[in-house]
């Protein structure tokens, strides 16, 4: 008689995608006066966002502010994450053991961060010398040794990456691969209340291509309840993403922008680190050493001719 081996094959369903109903945001763009929060309604000292002026910023040579050297990202690479559209964005949280979430140190950062989530701003909150962007990314971190509630209540409770976006008609084969990742989501994400789950998402190519070129200031939280918790950091370099991309968030809640008006100036204080200006590239200083050599040789010519 034979006698098979009996294999049992067992088929695990994930539910990738589902849409639950929403009872709706409490708060909303279109009426900043109505916002939960005492920092919302009477403002505070340190809100955000605001308009970067960059003959203001303070170029940080005796690192006052940016005293932790160059900024390090670790484990940005394959990010398990959960994408929902909340009723005001499109956010991506991280999933799995917070142990294992992407962190970051280094710069004006005193401590180590966690990745929570990122979520979208059509257009950019922030602006740079009163040009604002298509849209702004934002990294939200909160320090490694807090929880979030207590994270809160602390003056650098959070740090906030913000990345600029810029659309153009076509991108080349690298800008293509790193926005495609999150934006084939973003069709599944159109209605509030819908999630998508079990999303791998490599979060350094949705950085700057610079990321050691940044402005960075402490600040609040662009929505309720304003807290003023946030070291910002926002990379001035944009990525791009595809006019098609972009024309996908003008959908997201039927074309309504998601960006808080931008702030009086108060005790803000920009800084940018000062690397930018010392490790001016070796190419430049040579071209510029023999523009002033040839300078010179013809104005010592033109003499004695
Ligand atoms: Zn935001």
């Amino acid at each position: 008689m034979f006698v098979g081996k009996v294999y049992i094959i067992v088929v695990f369903y994930i539910d990738l995608f589902s849409c639950i109903s929403f009872y709706g945001p409490i708060w909303s763009y279109r009426d900043e006066s109505a916002w939960p929060g005492g920092f919302c309604k009477k403002g505070g000292k340190r809100q955000s966002p605001i308009d970067i002026r960059t003959n203001n910023v303070i170029k940080d040579f005796e690192r006052q502010f940016i005293t932790n050297g160059r900024l390090k990202f670790i484990g940005y690479e394959n990010v398990l994450s959960s994408g929902i559209n909340n009723g005001h964005t499109i956010q991506f949280s991280t999933e799995g053991d917070p142990n294992m979430h992407p962190t970051i140190t280094g710069g004006p950062l005193k401590y180590t961060y966690r990745l929570e989530q990122l979520h979208f701003h059509w257009l950019s909150e922030h602006s740079i010398n009163g040009a604002k962007f298509p849209m702004e990314l934002h990294f939200v971190h909160v320090r490694a040794d807090l929880n979030v509630s207590t994270a809160l209540s602390k003056k650098d409770g959070l740090a906030i990456l913000s990345v600029f976006c810029n659309v153009q008609p076509e991108l080349n084969e690298d800008q293509l691969e790193a926005s495609e990742q999150i934006m084939q989501h973003i069709p599944l994400l159109m209605r509030t209340g819908c999630r998508v789950s079990g999303v791998i998402l490599n979060l350094r190519k949705l950085l700057s291509p610079k990321i050691n070129s940044y402005f960075t200031y402490l600040g609040s939280l662009t929505s309720p309840e304003c807290n003023e918790v946030v070291v910002w950091i926002i990379f001035n370099n944009p990525i791009y993403i595809s006019d098609a991309h972009y024309h996908l968030f003008g959908k997201v809640g039927k074309g309504r922008h998601n960006f808080r008006s931008q702030q009086k100036i108060n005790n803000h204080q920009v800084f940018q680190p000062p690397d930018a200006f010392i490790t001016t590239p070796k190419a430049v200083i040579i071209v510029t050493d023999v523009f002033k050599h040839v300078t010179q040789f013809f104005q010592n010519i033109t003499r004695q001719v």
